[in-house]
């Protein structure tokens, strides 16, 4: 347990403003590493053939942003550490944040229906989010907790390797992908990551309060099932639209 009494706070604003700053910098340069923020990556030679225990072990009882004063649990992520398929949420619930695992609420078990739908289990995938504690009651992830804590997730996909990234949700799609703005334009459509394609498809717990959506997630997940098979050329992330 993790659990702390004591009194979330906010950074000034000049230090809110300028972390924000950076970090609209970095999307838009594809990267989440940010001065002053632990590097990861794609490609880093020093963290090459890094293992998910190993990262787990760095991330150790992690301070680096204000949400661990509240957390229950750290969700670092589930599943087959070989997987051909990630699928990135945005941040732990309530759930999530009791039990330590990600998707296992009502959502969850929709993701799990979804990814069953594909022929797959929950063991033969992996599931993680960009933020590893839950933000109080559940509000949007906030800039600098992102930064914070992103590079963990990029660490987990180089060791990962899969052949696609599944992004849930708006959130989790624009931290992927490195853009802004709306989702409209890129719901299903593949966009290259270093050098893994990233399908945005609706969060399930939207799915819940919309299930009319359920019928354009599932030709997004049909994209996701397609380019395990057969991996292929996809676009860029392009400009917000
Ligand atoms: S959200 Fe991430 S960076 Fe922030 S305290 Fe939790 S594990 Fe650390």
């Amino acid at each position: 347990m993790q659990r702390s009494m004591a009194t979330p706070h906010a950074p000034p604003a000049d230090l809110r403003r300028s972390l924000e700053a950076t970090l609209r910098f970095a999307r838009r340069s594809g990267a989440w590493v940010v001065p002053g923020v632990a590097a990861a990556g794609s490609g880093d030679p020093e963290r090459a053939g890094e293992t998910l225990d190993e990262i787990r072990a760095a991330l150790g009882d992690c301070r680096r942003c204000r949400l661990w004063q509240d957390r229950a649990h750290i969700v670092f992520g589930t599943g087959d550490p070989d997987a051909r398929v990630v699928f990135v949420g945005e941040a732990p619930g309530y759930h999530e944040d009791r039990r330590g695992e990600p998707f296992v609420g009502r959502a969850g078990r929709l993701l799990d229906r979804m990814i069953a739908a594909l022929g797959w289990s929950r063991s033969e995938v992996y599931i993680a989010n960009v933020l590893k504690c839950r933000p109080p009651d559940n509000r949007d992830p906030a800039a600098d907790e992102v930064a914070a804590c992103a590079p963990f997730l990029e660490r987990q996909l180089a060791a990962i390797r899969p052949a696609v990234v599944c992004a849930l949700g708006a959130h989790a799609a624009r931290a992927l992908l490195g853009v802004e703005g709306p989702m409209t334009d890129r719901w299903g459509k593949p966009a290259e990551r270093h050098g893994v394609p990233v399908v945005p498809t609706f969060h399930p717990a939207f799915l819940l309060r919309n299930p009319a959506a359920k019928r354009r997630a599932w030709e997004h997940l049909k994209t996701v099932s397609r380019l395990v098979r057969d991996p292929g050329v996809v676009d860029g992330p392009g400009p917000a639209r």
